[in-house]
This record gives structure tokens, C-alpha cells and sequence, in this order.
């Protein structure tokens, strides 16, 4: 059970295991990237970086976000979400926006949110 003493809820990460990636899929967002860690992600998919960038991110602004794959009308899934096996395909080398959730400063005043999106959302 992981805990974080500015978030009024704990997260049971055993629940991963029975969910089918609720935090990869779903609406179409931002999944952002920094230089670093595209760096480590190019590493572990054995790519130079400047492939990476052309085959699984674009540009916003400054910043750098991983694109998304339609998989339904409404239901987009970031680009390395393994869709049979449920789970992310590049575990090791997701990104800190990945590796925060579901303690991200959003959702601090959008409980009801998380607890929707995760079931591993612990009063
Ligand atoms: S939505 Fe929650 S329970 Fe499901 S995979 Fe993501 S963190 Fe785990
Ligand atoms: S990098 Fe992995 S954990 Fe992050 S959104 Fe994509 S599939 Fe999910």
C-alpha cells in the first residue's frame, strides 16, 4: 500500500493486477515526456532518440507527449500500452507522469475522479 501524506487516500498497487490499464486508456490526453527520460525509453526499445520522436511522440508547445492509438470512439491508448497483455510495454522506462499516478497535484481537488478512474483508490 503506498501512501503520500498530501493525498487523502492510499493506493493499492496489488490492484493493478485485475485491471485492464485504466490509467493508459480512455479519454485522449497529454502523456508527457522530458528529454531524460526519452533517452531511457529509446535505450529500452534499442532506437535512437530521434526515432523515438518521430514514431511515438509530438510536440506540444516546448514539451514532448507520447501519442495515442484510437482503440474505440471515444477510448484512446497511449502508443505503448500492450493492449493483449493489459499492461504497459515499456514498464522500466515509463515516464514520471506514469510513475506519480495517482498522486498527481490534479487530483488533490478531483478526488471523486481518481477514484472513478482507479480501483486501487484506498480511503
Ligand atoms: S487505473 Fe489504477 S489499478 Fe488500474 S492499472 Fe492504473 S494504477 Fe493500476
Ligand atoms: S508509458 Fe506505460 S504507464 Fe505510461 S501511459 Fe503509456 S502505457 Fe501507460
Amino acid at each position: 500500500m503506498l501512501e503520500n501524506e498530501n493525498y487523502p487516500y492510499k493506493f493499492d498497487e496489488t490492484k493493478c493486477d485485475s485491471c485492464e490499464g485504466n490509467c493508459c486508456i480512455g479519454e485522449s490526453g497529454y502523456i508527457w515526456i522530458t528529454k531524460e527520460e526519452c533517452i531511457k525509453l529509446a535505450n529500452l526499445l534499442k532506437i535512437s532518440v530521434d526515432e523515438l520522436g518521430e514514431k511515438y511522440l509530438f510536440k506540444v508547445g516546448y514539451k514532448y507527449s507520447i501519442k495515442e492509438k484510437q482503440i474505440s470512439q471515444n477510448s484512446f491508448a497511449c502508443m505503448f500500452f500492450d493492449l493483449d497483455k493489459k499492461q504497459c510495454g515499456v514498464y522500466e522506462a515509463r515516464p514520471s507522469q506514469c510513475r506519480t499516478f495517482p498522486f498527481w497535484e490534479y487530483f488533490k481537488n478531483n478526488i471523486q475522479e481518481v477514484k472513478d478512474e482507479c480501483p486501487a483508490i484506498v480511503d
